[in-house]
């Protein structure tokens, strides 16, 4: 896939064209923003575009070093981070120790060597300092893309070395758009581009199954809220890792902001072929009559507070804590 197909924003994959037209793409690149997958596609295809045997300037996608790229089978093309399962929360020096040598070797196969840094807000003081020096003066074959949904958590001394790229969020009405224009019904596209967090790219990927077990998951947690008087946010995800908590923390809230909306919606007699959970609306309107609009609405913004608490790495179990307390007050 050229960079020119990527469900970006336009104005990266524009910057980033123009940059490898004129041969002119700083050799470390910062990529940040909200849109995770995006950033990490586009950092792939740049690099295919870097190593491609067919085209000067982009990416076909189709010879075989495009293909060993994406597969991520492919030796000058090397992505550092951690692991989903792994414990240990910052990237040490010994990672970099590992990168220093190969980043001055000439590429094995290709025509440029890669290195992708996922997350890269986690590397430690002592691996950025040592980082710092490679980024100083790499050879003209040498690229480092770093990828963070936080910058502010990156030293500035490496930020000032690195040209960098914002990803913004993409309006959701586009992400419907461009989800309908592929084939999809036009209320499953407005649930998938409300949960895909401005990225066309988590849009694409996204399994409906899952969607649906997860939403079932958050739907069972919501309407114990709204009926018990003692419920269960927490506890059920406390023994969670906490990574893992995170993300459901994420995920549920984001369920949330939809059954919110959807059940306000049915309070003001809206328009039911806007519901975004229209398979639900027997069920919610049984739990209408327990609630209020006033409740909705600051249902709607703490969930709004809890995920905007999440992009900036606040304490997940703290803002669920925060979430539990502040819904119960409003009871
Ligand atoms: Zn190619």
């Amino acid at each position: 896939m050229p960079l020119s197909e990527i469900y970006i924003h336009g104005e990266v994959k524009k910057a980033l064209l123009a940059s490898l037209a004129m041969g002119k793409l700083a050799n470390s690149l910062l990529f940040f923003g909200q849109d995770e997958l995006g950033m990490k596609k586009t950092a792939l295809v740049l690099s295919q575009a870097l190593n491609c045997e067919r085209m000067e300037n982009d990416a076909c996608g189709e010879c075989s070093s495009c293909r060993a790229i994406i597969k991520n089978n492919f030796p000058d093309v090397i992505i550092l981070g951690l692991k989903e399962d792994d414990d240990r929360k910052t990237l040490g020096i010994d990672f970099v120790r590992e990168v220093r040598p190969l980043a001055l070797m000439k590429p094995m196969v290709g025509k440029n060597r890669v290195f992708i840094f996922e997350e890269a807000e986690r590397m430690s003081i002592e691996a950025a300092n040592a980082l710092l020096k490679i980024l100083e003066e790499p050879p003209f074959y040498t690229y480092f893309i770093l990828i963070t949904t936080n910058p502010d958590l990156i030293p500035a001394t490496i930020r000032s070395r690195c040209r960098p790229f914002i990803f913004k969020a993409i309006n959701p009405e586009i992400i419907v758009g461009e989800l309908i224009s592929k084939g999809y019904e036009p209320g499953k596209a407005r649930l998938m581009a409300l949960l895909a967090q401005g990225s066309l790219e988590r849009a694409l990927t996204m399994d409906w199954e899952r969607i649906i077990t997860q939403r079932q998951k958050a739907w069972q947690f919501f309407q114990s809220m709204i009926t018990e008087d003692n419920f269960f946010l927490i506890d059920p995800l406390t023994s969670s890792k906490s990574l893992d908590f995170k993300r459901d923390l994420e995920m549920i809230m984001r369920h949330f902001l939809t059954f919110f909306r959807d059940l306000l919606l049915l309070e003001e007699n809206g328009d039911e072929n806007l519901l975004l959970n229209p398979d639900l609306t027997d069920e919610m309107k049984g739990l209408k009559l327990q609630v209020t609009p006033e409740f909705c609405l600051k249902g709607i913004e703490l969930s709004q507070e809890i995920l905007s608490g999440l992009e900036r790495n606040l304490n997940a179990k703290l803002l669920g804590l925060y979430f539990y307390v502040q819904m119960r007050r409003k009871k």
